[in-house]
């Protein structure tokens, strides 16, 4: 079996909501996401994926969809006050973890047809996340 990861860095702002950790404020995570491909066999390259083209495709989504966005559950009594002035702001279903957010990636490169295994982020330099498929 033959594994590949590609990190992508990225910023977003969030809060949570029904939680009491500093979290429950507006503030940001410079974050990386690591997302993991895997294959029995190699390609006529004799790769998995070419680093590049996951980087690419990864990076595409996230700056359009995450990077520098305020992400807000749709619940969050906030996020009209910033939709009216504005702000790049994306609603979730559920609160804007880590968890969420590694899911949301795994899903968009799942959806584009790549053997992806895992999608990690890491909010920051100690705290990592990570979402699979189940097998
Ligand atoms: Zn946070």
């Amino acid at each position: 079996m033959f594994r590949v990861s590609k990190s992508v860095s990225f910023c977003y702002g969030h809060r949570l909501i029904n939680y009491n950790g500093k979290c429950r404020y507006l503030h940001g995570h410079n974050a990386r996401a690591v997302i993991t491909l895997e294959s029995n066999a190699l390609d006529d390259r004799g790769m998995v994926e070419d680093f590049s083209d996951v980087k690419q495709l990864v990076w595409e989504w996230l700056d359009r969809e995450i990077d520098h966005t305020m992400l807000l559950h749709k619940d969050d009594p906030i996020l009209p006050v910033l939709q009216d002035a504005g702000e790049r702001v994306t609603a979730l279903a559920g609160n804007p973890t880590a968890e969420t957010i590694a899911c949301m990636i795994y899903e968009y490169v799942a959806g584009k047809g790549y053997p992806v295994i895992e999608v990690a982020v890491w909010e920051t330099e100690t705290s990592r996340a990570s979402y699979s498929a189940e097998r």
